[in-house]
């Protein structure tokens, strides 16, 4: 195949988000960026590429994201780097690296952006896909939880994903009590261990509660009868978890208790959630989180607490997309001209129209008035504004409102004023064709 005739495709599991639905992204990064600005979040922005071993131990060693996932790679430094599976260990390296672990240990930030796994595609999972994410750094009251919860459930309402979403709490206990249920998770399982798969078998060993999170049926049926950590709570935990639900229940936030959410790794401490809807198959995580008590430490930094959260963009869009949400991005003007000294005029106008905030279109005046009339339909402008050589030597354009259908003429000089947001309503557009 010659170079020319090559068709070039994107990478599996990775995609391109186009226009109209690039639209909808942005409502939901819009959407967002407002919400966790109103409690008090900032942006993070950090590298896309970190060194591996930050998510061997951030991510955890024992973990399908860092044992099998990652894109990793030895650069011609020879330094082993990774494309950035998640956002947290990155979050918690700069908190550190920054000195805000010590100066500001209270520090709140929010993420955007893509994370790559080299997971198997299906709907609702990519091997790119974008994270939305919160990190509450500094804060042990159970009004931190509370808080994550609370604002994951606030933005979700905001993009009109409430009545798709459910909200489930666990506490996954503290090296205090996990330990006591830990044992008596595994003696239980012991009873048939030839019957779970392989990934479960190994949990056994490593981390017995990550058999929770097993999608296999065969594994996930033997869990019934398996024990509750409730069961097995200290009075530390159990008090923080009270009072997390005491909080969400203050807000109106409904959530019901799912004693089989697990975060996978030993520095997960207490509150675990996840925000699920019914409607996304067999990925059914919209989000998930939970507090990190121990995380900071064991990057290098103080003991310092921390919780958080991470939401996968895709499912969200998806969820809109099943409900039918679509944004309009609609012109509010389209400049249909015809000629080249129309368009040596119309440009200053269209780009001082811009430049107030206007959104206008137009497609450069080449072709006949029909087809531009078209185009204005098509794009929907709510105005057109026609600008061809004959009114120019008028001095003057012809604004059309497409509702109506009316049509005025105006003076050059004049349509900056009347077309700008302040000049009025449609009303003013007087006359007919
Ligand atoms: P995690 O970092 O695994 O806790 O994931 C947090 C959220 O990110 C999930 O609830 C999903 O919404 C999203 N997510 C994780 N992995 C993928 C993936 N491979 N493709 C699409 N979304 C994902």
């Amino acid at each position: 195949m010659s170079p020319a005739e090559q068709k070039f495709r994107t990478v599996k599991g990775m995609m391109d988000i186009m226009p109209p639905e690039s639209h909808l992204w942005q409502m939901v990064e819009d959407t967002a960026k407002r919400i966790f600005c109103t409690h008090s979040y900032h942006e993070i922005r950090t590298p896309i590429v970190e060194y591996t071993e930050l998510f061997r131990r951030g991510v955890g060693e024992d973990t399908s994201v860092v044992e099998k996932e990652m894109y990793s790679f030895i650069d011609q430094g020879e330094d082993n780097l990774t494309i950035r599976p998640e956002g947290t260990a990155s979050v918690v390296r700069a908190y550190i690296e920054s000195g805000a672990s010590i100066n500001e240990p209270m520090t709140r930030y929010y993420y955007m952006g893509p994370m790559f796994r080299r997971e198997r595609p299906q709907k609702g999972r990519f091997r790119q896909f974008y994270q939305i994410g919160l990190e509450l750094l500094g804060v042990t009251d159970p009004a931190a939880d509370a808080e994550i919860v609370a604002m994951t459930w606030q933005f979700l309402t905001a993009i009109g994903l409430k009545g798709s979403i459910k909200v489930e709490l666990n506490s996954i206990g503290c090296k205090e009590c996990r330990p006591k249920f830990n044992e008596k998770l595994v003696g239980f399982l012991s009873k048939f261990e030839d019957c779970l798969c392989e990934d479960c078998k190994r949990r056994i060993v490593k981390n017995p509660m990550r058999i929770f999170d097993c999608k296999k049926e065969a594994c996930k049926a033997r869990l019934k009868d398996a024990p509750r950590i409730s069961k097995y709570w200290c009075e530390g935990c159990r008090t923080h978890f009270d009072k997390v639900q005491a909080i969400l229940t203050n807000v109106s936030i409904p959530f019901v208790i799912n004693e089989t959410i697990v975060r996978g790794l030993d520095y997960y401490v207490s509150t675990a959630f996840e925000f699920i809807s019914d409607n996304l198959g067999a990925q059914s995580a919209v989000g998930g989180g939970g507090r990190y008590d121990g995380l900071v430490r064991s990057l290098g930094g103080p003991d310092v607490a921390g919780v958080g959260i991470a939401l996968g963009m895709e499912r969200i869009i998806l969820l809109l997309n099943e409900t039918g949400k679509k944004t309009e991005f609609l012109p509010d003007t389209f400049f249909a001209v015809l000629g080249e000294k129309a368009k040596l005029t119309a440009f200053p106008i269209i780009e001082n129209l811009r430049s107030q905030g206007l959104t206008i279109d137009w497609d450069y005046g080449a072709k006949s008035l029909k087809a531009q009339m078209r185009r204005a339909g098509k794009v929907g402008a709510k105005k057109v504004v026609i600008i061809g050589d004959t009114e120019i030597e008028k001095n003057i354009a012809i604004i059309k409102n497409m509702d109506t259908g009316m049509q005025q003429e105006i003076n050059l000089s004049d349509i900056c004023q009347n077309l700008s947001r302040h000049s009025g309503t449609d009303s003013d557009i007087k006359g007919t064709l």
